[in-house]
Parts: structure tokens; C-alpha cells; sequence
């Protein structure tokens, strides 16, 4: 079994989306089922609804699970389970107070040694506190795992001590509800974040405490630096997921530039589907990857080529197949879904109201010229079949009526036709453009 366990804290962020289409990449490799677990263990920090936000957002980018599990509705089990590691002397109470524990932690950065729980304080405060913590025994021994990706990690003993597996509150941690979960659904194999190594050591000695024996192959995903070469942070707008889709990026190149940076693929440009029958994680690179916009706007262009006409021109509002190969034709201009729109938009805008907002452009000093050309094209209009209409014949006959050449006929014309004063070859733009000339030039 493989999962993603997004905790419901906060937005989705690219890290986190990564981590999702890995692990659905290699349930579905390996033909194992799929298991959403939202981690929903720190309840002052749950966020009411992003679990559902997170299940849209997976939905969205074609990830299903098999299985769907809010952690919480395990608490019963996962305390069951602390009580038999007290019984089994391998877990016990706590009393210590967090002024104490504050304390002791002065104490060592004072000394200058590294902190470490000691097992001999468990008892010290009993009196005054009435809600112990359960403790799991730290390793006495150095600890080690192999990692898909950074290879053999090793930790010195003095990095698990005993730590808390469940809360004052009754509640289990992280890493207890973590490793317990994992053993409960038969997780064989844990993509995530690298924040997460250091808690990895701790959840294999929660399963050594519980006798679970089962292998589980771990792949640690190096972060993700901004376009400084700094960790990516909230700050960052293109960590969040739902920025890149407001901004008008698919989820299919965001998908694919997810998979892509900071991997040895056989190509750029691929779905997610694709990358099933190559995907290999341990081609992912150790060092951190940076994200790069530029990339991304390079293959949103790709994706917007391979979709047909009628979803693109869904994408953007209109129903009419012919907007759809409009749109493709401003991918040499336009990158995402936001700025095509603009460019669409523009061409059904009045053009007469358009122009009187501009303050900048030649066009302006064009006007008489304009004028001329839009009362030619509109009686051109009633004459021709403009559907079945050449450029060449149209320009020519045009040019003719309105008697203006050079330009002083091609910036009005583009201007009438487009809204802007430079864009694709009207050439190819007429192609689509005189399916819907009539709207096009109203006044
Ligand atoms: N809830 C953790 C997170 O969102 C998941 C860690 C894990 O996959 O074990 O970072």
C-alpha cells in the first residue's frame, strides 16, 4: 500500500503535491491500492475544510485514492496501542513539566551539549502534574535506514532519545499516529518530504516496540529552492498550489514539471499516465531542485499544444471549436491560461470603446484611419461570405474600398480584428477570426 498523508493544516503546497503524484506514480507501478490519510492529529492547528480543498485539488489533478482515512478516527487504537508498549516496558509515563523540560534545554545550550531527554526524570514532578505524556524508550544504540534516494542515513543514539508518542491531552503525536497508521494499512513503501528524516529513526523504533517486522522502503524528496536559491517558502507564491492554478497553469505542466525537476527523464515534455511505464525514483536527484517559472510556462505552452480545440476553447469561456485553434495560435505570445483569455477576450471587445481607453499606442494617432477602415469592413460585410473568404481576397478587396495601404491599413486592421496592435500573422488569425467577423467589428 502506498499513501499520501496531508495534514489539514494549511494550503497545498508544491512539495506536498509532489509528494502525491510520486506515490500514486508508484501504487500504481507496483498495481497496489492508494490510501489518503489525512493527518489530523494536531487539532489546534486543523484548518476546517482544507481536507476537502486537499481532496479537490487531488482530484483535479487525476490522483484517486482507494482508500480514505482520517487519523483521528484511529485515536482509540493508536492509544490501545501506547498502553501495550507500557506494559510491555517499552514505553512509560511522563510528569515532567515544560517549564522543567525549558529548563534542562537552557541548561544544555548553557553547557553547549546537545539536549537530550533523560529517561531518570519521568517520575521527578508527579505530584504537581496530573496529565503525564507516554514516552517511548529512545535507541540506545545508533540507528540507520536506506533511503531510495539518499541512500544509508545514519543516526547516533543521542538523536532518538525517549520521546513523546502520546500527549498531555491524550492525543497521539505525530510520529506515533504516523508509524501506527503505517502498520495498521500496510504501508510498504513512504514518499515524502526530507523535513521528514529525522523523524523517520523514530517511527522504525515505534515499529521495532510493536514487533512489526515488515520492510518499508523510504524515498526522502530533497526540497524544492525558490528561483533565489532559497528554501521555498510561503512567501513564495509559487509554492501554493492553487496560486499556479489562479495564475492560469494546468494541472497536467504542473504535474509534469513536478515530475521533471530534479529527475533524469527520457523526455520534457509527458502526463502523469505517461510517467507510470518510466517512472524510476531513484533517479531523483539528491540535491535540491529549483524551481524555475520559465520551465513551467514552457510546458503549460506544451500542454495547451496537445489539447484539442473544444477544451481549450472551454478552458477559455467560449464554446465555438474555432477559439480553441484561435488560442493555439497566441501560444507564441501567451503561456498561461490568464493571459490567452486576455488575448481572447480582447478580440470580441468593442473596438471603438477599446480605443478610446487607450493612452498609449500608435493606433492612436490611426483614428481617422480606423474609422474609414471599420465603416469599409462593415459594409464589406453585407456583400461578401466572409466564411469562405481568402485572407488575400479580403485584404485585397479591403485595401481597395477603404483606399489605405501600408500602415495606415495593417495597424487598423489588426487593431479592428485583434484589439491589439501586434499578435500572431493575420494571416493565420483570419482563418478563425472570419467565422465570427459580424461580432468581431460591431460597433
Ligand atoms: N502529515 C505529514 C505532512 O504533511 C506527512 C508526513 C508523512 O508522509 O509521513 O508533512
Amino acid at each position: 500500500m502506498l499513501r499520501f498523508a496531508p495534514s489539514p493544516t494549511g494550503d497545498m503546497h508544491t512539495g506536498n503535491l509532489r509528494a502525491a503524484i510520486f506515490n500514486y506514480i508508484l501504487a500504481k507501478q507496483k498495481g497496489e491500492a492508494f490510501l489518503l490519510r489525512i493527518e489530523d492529529t494536531d487539532t489546534s492547528r486543523n484548518i476546517e475544510g482544507k481536507d476537502k480543498d486537499i481532496m479537490f485539488l487531488l482530484t483535479l489533478f487525476g490522483i484517486s485514492w482507494d482508500n480514505l482515512v482520517y487519523q483521528s478516527n484511529n485515536f482509540p487504537r493508536h492509544r490501545q496501542l501506547a498502553d501495550y508498549l507500557i506494559s510491555q516496558g517499552k514505553a512509560f509515563y511522563c510528569y515532567c513539566t515544560k517549564e522543567f523540560l525549558e529548563a534542562k534545554r537552557e541548561e544544555a545550550k548553557k553547557n553547549k551539549i546537545a539536549f537530550r531527554y533523560q529517561d531518570s526524570w519521568a517520575l521527578l514532578q508527579k505530584d504537581s502534574h496530573s496529565n503525564p505524556v507516554i514516552r517511548l524508550k529512545g535507541s540506545s544504540e545508533p540507528m540507520s535506514f536506506y533511503d531510495e534516494i539518499k541512500g544509508e542515513v545514519k543516526f547516533d543514539c543521542n538523536e532518538v532519545d525517549s520521546f513523546v508518542i502520546i500527549k498531555e491531552d491524550g492525543i497521539p503525536t505525530y510520529n506515533f499516529a504516523c508509524a501506527v497508521d503505517d502498520m495498521l494499512y500496510d504501508v510498504d513503501f513512504i514518499v515524502r518530504g526530507e523535513d521528514h528524516v529525522s523523524n523517520t529513526p523514530k517511527q522504525i523504533l515505534i515499529h521495532k516496540g510493536l514487533n512489526y517486522a515488515k520492510k518499508i522502503q523510504f524515498a526522502h524528496l530533497p526540497i524544492i529552492l525558490n528561483e533565489e536559491g532559497k528554501k521555498m517558502s510561503k512567501r513564495d507564491n509559487a509554492s501554493s498550489v492553487q496560486w499556479l492554478l489562479n495564475e492560469g497553469f494546468l494541472p497536467q505542466a504542473i504535474a509534469n514539471y513536478l515530475i521533471l525537476i530534479g529527475n533524469h527523464t527520457p523526455c520534457e515534455v509527458f502526463t502523469m499516465q505517461e510517467a507510470i511505464s518510466w517512472f524510476d525514483i531513484k533517479r531523483i536527484a539528491k540535491a535540491p531542485a529549483r524551481f524555475d517559472i520559465d520551465k513551467l510556462r514552457f510546458l503549460n505552452r506544451e500542454h495547451f499544444k496537445r489539447l484539442n480545440e473544444l477544451d481549450l476553447a472551454a478552458l477559455l469561456g467560449y464554446k465555438d471549436t474555432s477559439i480553441g485553434g484561435l488560442a493555439k495560435l497566441y501560444l507564441q505570445e501567451a503561456s498561461t491560461l490568464n493571459e490567452l483569455k486576455t488575448k481572447i477576450d480582447r478580440i470580441f471587445f468593442n473596438k471603438t470603446k477599446l480605443l478610446e481607453q487607450e493612452k498609449e499606442g500608435e493606433i492612436l494617432e490611426l483614428k481617422e484611419e480606423f474609422n474609414t477602415l471599420h465603416n469599409t469592413l462593415l459594409k464589406l460585410l453585407e456583400s461578401l461570405d466572409w466564411q469562405n473568404t481568402s485572407y488575400e481576397e479580403f485584404k485585397t478587396k479591403a485595401m481597395q474600398e477603404s483606399n489605405l495601404k501600408g500602415k495606415r491599413f495593417f495597424k487598423p486592421l489588426r487593431y479592428l480584428l485583434t484589439g491589439f496592435e501586434h499578435g500572431p500573422e493575420l494571416n493565420d488569425l483570419f482563418l478563425y477570426l472570419r467565422n465570427f467577423l459580424k461580432d468581431i467589428l460591431r460597433k
